[in-house]
Parts: structure tokens; sequence; C-alpha cells
């Protein structure tokens, strides 16, 4: 008999994390989205799974705060039971800037919400699905970015490293608990049509380069979504430890 499937996704609010939620409901999962700041958009999504006939919830939890993400973990467990699987989409950039004007504060925020933040995460997650701890197995799909591998100059060099740091914790990770019954992977977009790049002080900023992707177009949400939830799936039960480009040939 198939287990119940019960997925988390840290981000869940906008975005690609919204369009990851929504597709895992359609998928079979019942999930919990997490958000930073903006309740009416998490109840939005939630909202929209349930008038579709599927089941979430949504917790207000900083990923980069280790009390939110224990009360996250814990919600869960007792709405839903065993988390079978964990989307550590939650990511913030800032303002674009070369290395020589970044102060700490920013490197710390950066680095603690996207760095720290899936560490959190993936800890919790790995506590309650690995077979070393009773737990029956899971899948854990990583949001890095192409900027891992691009570096971002003048823009966000900051943000590209906490992503390189990303694909680091896939591939250790996946490792890890490969025998245990865990599979850890990872999707790195191009630029993808969302809010992000207003953070970044150029909300147009997927048109701006949309010359240099040799698909010539940006992405959508969907179409991380498809990469995510499908690695999630049964249909990858071979993959682990893979970083999967979803970014139009860049
Ligand atoms: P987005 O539209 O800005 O949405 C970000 C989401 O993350 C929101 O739900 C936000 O919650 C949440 N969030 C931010 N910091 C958080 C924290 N500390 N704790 C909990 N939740 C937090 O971003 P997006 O473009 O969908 O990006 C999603 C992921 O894809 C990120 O990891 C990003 O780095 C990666 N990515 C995006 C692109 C792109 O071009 N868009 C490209 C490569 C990689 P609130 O709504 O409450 O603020």
């Amino acid at each position: 008999m198939e287990r119940n499937r019960i997925a988390i996704v840290t981000g869940g609010s906008r975005g690609i994390g919204a369009a990851t939620a929504k597709l895992a409901a359609q998928a079979g999962y019942r999930v919990c989205i997490a958000y930073r700041h903006r309740q009416k958009e998490a109840d939005d999504v939630v909202s929209a799974i349930e008038r579709d006939g599927g089941e979430a919830m949504a917790v207000g939890a900083d990923v980069g705060r280790e009390a939110d993400v224990m009360r996250l973990f814990d919600a869960v467990d007792r709405r839903f039971g065993e988390v079978t699987a964990l989307v550590n989409n939650a990511g913030i950039l800032e303002r674009q800037m070369r290395v020589e004007e970044m102060d700490a504060e920013r490197l710390t925020r950066v680095f603690n919400a996207n760095v720290v933040g899936s560490f959190l995460c993936a800890r919790e997650a790995v506590r309650r699905m690995s077979t070393r701890h009773g737990g029956h197995g899971g899948a854990i799909v990583n949001v890095s970015s192409v900027a891992a591998r691009l570096g971002s100059p003048n823009e966000y060099i900051d943000y590209a490293a906490s992503k390189a740091a990303i694909d680091t914790l896939t591939v250790g990770l996946a490792k890890e608990v490969a025998a245990e019954g865990i599979r850890v992977n990872c999707v790195r977009p191009g630029s993808i049509y969302t809010e992000i790049h207003a953070s970044g002080g150029e909300p147009g900023r997927v048109d701006r380069v949309k010359s240099r992707i040799p698909m010539q177009r940006g992405g959508e949400a969907d179409e991380i979504a498809r990469a995510i939830v499908w690695l999630l799936s049964d249909e990858a039960s071979y993959m682990t430890g893979s970083l999967v480009d979803v970014a139009g040939g860049l």
C-alpha cells in the first residue's frame, strides 16, 4: 500500500514555492507551506489547494531561526504525520552591488536564510525520514540556482556563493543518507519570472537578460515546479546527489 505523502515546501507563499506546493497537492501530497511574512499570500495558496480537493496548511516560520524550524516540523507531525518530502525552496537575494560594497549584516542575512535555513530544514527532515532514526525514507529537493556556477558578478556574488553551498549540501547529504532511504537532489533554476528580482532592485531583470539565454526567454515558476515534483516522485527513484539545471540552456 502506498504511504501517505506529506510535503513541506519552504517559501511556499509565492513564486516557485507556491507553484510547487500546488503541483505537489495535485500529485497527491498533503502540503505544508512555510512563509516568512506574507500570511495572506500563504493562505491564498492553501485555499487554492483546498478548492482543488487537496489538503494544505501554512505555517509562518523563518527558516533561518532554529526555533521556527522546530515549530514548523512539529506542526506537520501533529496535523499530517511523518513528513515524506521536503522542498528547501525559501531563499532571498539583496540589492545588486559589487563585493566591495557588501557589509557583514547583509552577508549574514543572505547566508542565514539560504544556507543555514536549508541545513536546519534538512536536519529536521532527516531526523524524521531516516531509517537510522526509525523513519521510512523520503526525498529532499533543494532549490539552488545557475548563479552557483555563473557567480553573478556586479549583482550578488553573496547569493551565488550561498547557492554553491546548497549544491554542496545536496552532494554531501545525498551520500550521507543514501543507505537510509532518503534521496537528496537539487534543482538549479535560471531566470524565472517571480518577485525575487524586485528584491535585487530590478523587477524587470528577466526581460533584460533574456537575450543571453539560449532559449531567448525567461522561465515560469511552473516549469521549475514540474522538475521539483518529478524529483520528489518515484519516477526519480535512482536519482540522488544530482544537480538538475532548468534554465533554458543558460
Ligand atoms: P520569491 O518570489 O521572492 O519568493 C520567496 C519565498 O521565500 C516567499 O515565499 C518568502 O516568504 C519565502 N522566504 C524568504 N525568506 C524566508 C525565510 N527566511 N523563511 C521562510 N520563508 C522565506 O522567490 P522565488 O523566485 O520563487 O525563489 C524561490 C527559490 O528559487 C529561491 O531559493 C531562489 O533563490 C531560487 N531561484 C529563483 C530564481 C528566479 O529567477 N526567480 C532563479 C534561481 C533560483 P514571504 O512571501 O513570506 O516573504
